[in-house]
């Protein structure tokens, strides 16, 4: 008998060793990866812990004996990074894509989006259903409308120009629609380019008492030194910075304040068109360095960040949604969307216009001589505008950064750390760290050594919850 419970105890013994271990209850672990954090880079063969939706432990691989008890996905070989964003999005610029677009940017990586420009009720419905739901929605922030002066641009009036903006005839009106998109929990506020100099200040004077960003166009009735110094946050597109690093720039300031008093009183849309083609090439085909210097180090100096969208400009100018093989990438979108682009891209000549190819090169130099003295960068594309597809494009933006000069890490940065730190929320998003939300992506090859591979996504865990390529794939067919 004795023999008997000694035995037993021995097996006891024996089962317990091998089974002996950590348990995390509730959790799963990616086990073996190498982890990319935006700040400290890579580190390789580590393990995270997920609870919930955060990561609960991050540690060497080898460091920890785990139970087999736990839920672990082994991954040796394989590459963490955080989930990504896509800093410049237009929900309601095509609506009847706008349903498709969650599940756009889910299925590519996109966990979190910045909405820059459109009607309140429509945008806020995004957001909040992602606040629903935030496992299988990305989250998504808003500006709300542009705002906009007395001529607004985006007006409601043709399909290419969807009402985005608000006008404001006066500072009373701007003030009133100003503080009722805050009241109704805007994330960050955008000027656009018609405002008048006092409507800018007075909107900047409101996004910092009431501690939001502000981003926007410069206003084509100002200069960006003005603008920025004023309190403009961040600048999309890098629009209208150019007409203050040329040598004409006080001439061309002086003409536009003649246009827009706009005497024949001509719609918003036209008159901007109209400054632009007036001015834009004659800025860039006559810079001056030392103007250029001037207004980077302002812009340093009041940390006006850029969302400059590379691929929005280049994609016009080497007119890439002509290349036979963007019809294939084309495939994710709902089927009448894709057959109605085709449509349009078929009546684009193939013919390449020297100008805009001037401009995306000038586009692109001016990010790498920014990126230089020290701008802070956010990959955004301005998708769907451009035959720009959602998600798709954002991993295109990335390497169109990386060309202009950004290293990959920092490319990296500019989809993660750089948004979350945007809207402030740094401590608990956008890095590989305890404690943080858990929105990772599994990518099967390291985009250190190449961004594309940013694209070659295995897996991607959104709030803690963990979809495998399988899901991913048919989060692409829902909508068909
Ligand atoms: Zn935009």
């Amino acid at each position: 008998m004795k023999k008997i419970i000694l035995i037993f105890i021995l097996l006891t013994i024996f089962i317990s060793c091998k089974n002996d271990g950590l348990i995390y209850e509730n959790s799963f672990i990616i086990e073996n990866v190498n982890l990319i954090d935006p700040i400290h880079g890579l580190k390789k063969n580590m393990s995270v812990v997920i609870n919930g939706n955060k990561m609960i432990k991050i540690y060497k691989t080898d460091s920890i004996k785990l139970s087999s008890k736990n839920k672990i996905y082994r991954f040796a070989g394989k590459y963490l990074i955080p989930g990504l964003w896509d800093s410049h999005v237009h929900f309601s610029y095509e609506r009847d894509l706008s349903k498709a677009m969650p599940n756009l940017f889910l299925a590519h990586g996109i966990t979190s989006v910045r909405d820059t420009g459109g009607e309140f009720d429509f945008v806020n419905k995004f957001k909040q259903d992602a606040i629903q739901d935030p496992k299988t929605k990305t989250r998504v922030m808003i500006a709300g409308p542009l705002i906009d002066g007395k001529f607004n641009v985006y007006d409601g009036s043709s399909k290419a120009l969807p009402l985005l903006s608000i006008k404001n005839s006066n500072l009373e009106q701007l003030e009133k629609n100003a503080l009722h998109l805050i009241e109704s929990q805007v994330d960050f506020l955008k000027a656009y380019e018609m405002l008048s100099p006092e409507q800018f200040k007075l909107l900047a004077e409101i996004a910092k008492k009431n501690n939001l960003k502000l981003t926007g166009h410069v206003p084509l009735s100002m200069n960006v030194i003005e603008a920025s110094n004023m309190g403009l946050n961040s600048i999309e597109h890098l629009r209208n910075i150019e007409l203050s690093m040329t040598n004409e720039s006080d001439k061309l300031f002086q003409e536009r304040q003649d246009i827009l008093k706009n005497k024949s009183k001509i719609k918003g849309s036209a008159l901007r068109s109209m400054l632009h083609k007036k001015q834009r090439m004659r800025s860039i085909y006559d810079l001056d360095s030392s103007k250029i210097k001037r207004v980077v180090e302002v812009l340093v100096k009041n940390d006006t960040w850029q969302i400059p969208t590379i691929r929005l400009v280049s994609s016009k100018a080497y007119k890439i949604y002509k290349d036979p093989e963007y019809t294939t990438l084309l495939e994710v979108l709902p089927l009448d969307k894709k057959k109605e682009w085709i449509q349009k891209i078929n009546l684009i000549s193939s013919a390449p216009d020297k100008e805009i190819i001037d401009y995306a090169k000038w586009a692109s130099n001016m990010v790498n001589f920014m990126q230089k003295k020290g701008i802070s960068f956010m990959a955004g594309t301005d998708t769907p505008i451009g035959f720009l597809i959602p998600g798709l494009s954002l991993h295109q933006e990335l390497e169109d950064l990386h060309n202009s000069g950004l290293s990959t890490l920092e490319t990296i940065q500019a989809a993660t750390i750089n948004p979350a730190k945007y809207f402030n929320i740094q401590d608990s998003l956008g890095r590989i760290k305890s404690g943080f939300i858990a929105d990772l992506l599994v990518l099967d090859r390291n985009p250190l050594e190449d961004i594309s591979n940013t694209k070659s996504i295995f897996a991607i865990i959104k709030d803690g919850h963990y979809m495998n390529r399988a899901h991913l794939d048919s989060l692409l067919s829902h909508y068909k």
